[in-house]
């Protein structure tokens, strides 16, 4: 079974995304980045994230030109900054990425992080970008637990669709009060650099031994282990950044990885949950 995530008013969505950080950055990589994402949505991974900060707008024209022809079959995730969270700043953040991506609408638009304007004014910003039809919903993301409070009081606050945050086999802070709330609300956590990012950490963890091990028991790698484990709860959705096709495909395979009890309480073994509140973990 092919696993899904509900977001507002129901809708299933699949619960492994494509992330597009670093993409957009190099010239030389720009068709392969484009391929890669269109395998994507050939695969069924429709949520495409995407921000304005990626290569400065670049990852958002990979993802506008890779969208031609194809707009209709894909649940579009862009951000904006935090200093662009005011009423006419976001929606002119807002019409700059839709030029980016050639599209007249975002099916979610997300606070970056949280800068000091304060939430009320971002809210309006969004319900307005809302009725002018140029987004479908909008959200967050690094909010931790205390923002997630302040933005459910507000006026407004609890339209909230999503909180994307970091979340990976190695980095389980939002496990102990974090997740729990946004689970009690049925807020999807959308949950970025599933795969531990490009650099070291990802790479000793695609070698770890035991990683390895658990991997081989049901015949598939590492990474797909890693994204199985992060979408193995209600409402919580992997967006890895995959820059090939192999990639891509290999990710796609593994929504309908269910990985079993005495494989989770290993992995519980080799790294533990948070046993007390944690700092949200950013990037
Ligand atoms: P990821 O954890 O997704 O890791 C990306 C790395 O994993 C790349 O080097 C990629 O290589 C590699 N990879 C992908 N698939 C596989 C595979 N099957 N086997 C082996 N390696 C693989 O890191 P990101 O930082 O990119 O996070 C994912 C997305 O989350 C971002 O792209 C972005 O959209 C979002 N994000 C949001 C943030 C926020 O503040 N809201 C912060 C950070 C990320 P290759 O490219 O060669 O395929």
């Amino acid at each position: 079974m092919s696993r899904t995530v509900n977001i507002a008013d129901g809708m299933a969505l699949p619960a492994i995304g494509q992330g597009t950080w670093y993409m957009g950055e190099s010239p030389d990589l720009r068709r392969q980045e484009i391929a890669a994402l269109q395998a994507g949505i050939e695969c069924g991974l429709s949520v495409i994230d995407t921000a304005e900060m990626y290569a400065d707008g670049g990852a958002e024209r990979v993802v506008g030109e890779a969208l031609q022809g194809r707009r209709d079959r894909v649940w579009l995730v862009s951000k904006f900054y935090p200093w662009n969270a005011g009423v006419v700043d976001a929606v002119e953040a807002c019409e700059r990425s839709l030029q980016r991506l050639r599209t007249d609408y975002l099916d979610l638009y997300l606070l970056h992080w949280r800068g000091n304007i304060p939430l009320e004014e971002t809210i309006r910003a969004m319900e307005k970008l809302q009725q002018q039809g140029k987004i479908g919903r909008w959200g967050v993301s690094n909010f931790d637990t205390e923002d997630m409070q302040e933005l459910w009081q507000a006026p407004g606050g609890t339209a909230c669709a999503a909180n994307q945050v970091l979340y990976h086999l190695a980095s389980r802070g939002i496990e102990f009060e974090l997740l729990p709330a946004c689970q009690a609300r049925q807020l999807p956590v959308m949950a970025y650099c599933p795969l531990a990012q490009a650099g070291r950490l990802r790479r000793d963890l695609m070698m770890h031994p035991a990683l390895h091990e658990v991997a081989q028991q049901q015949d598939i790698s590492v990474a797909q282990l890693m994204l199985a484990w992060v979408i193995r709860q209600p409402g919580v959705m992997a967006i890895p950044k995959a820059g090939s096709v192999t990639h891509v495909r290999e990710n796609a395979a593994a929504l309908t990885i269910t990985l079993t009890d005495e494989q989770l309480m290993r992995l519980d073994s080799l790294f533990p949950p948070p046993q007390s509140k944690q700092p949200l973990d950013v990037v």
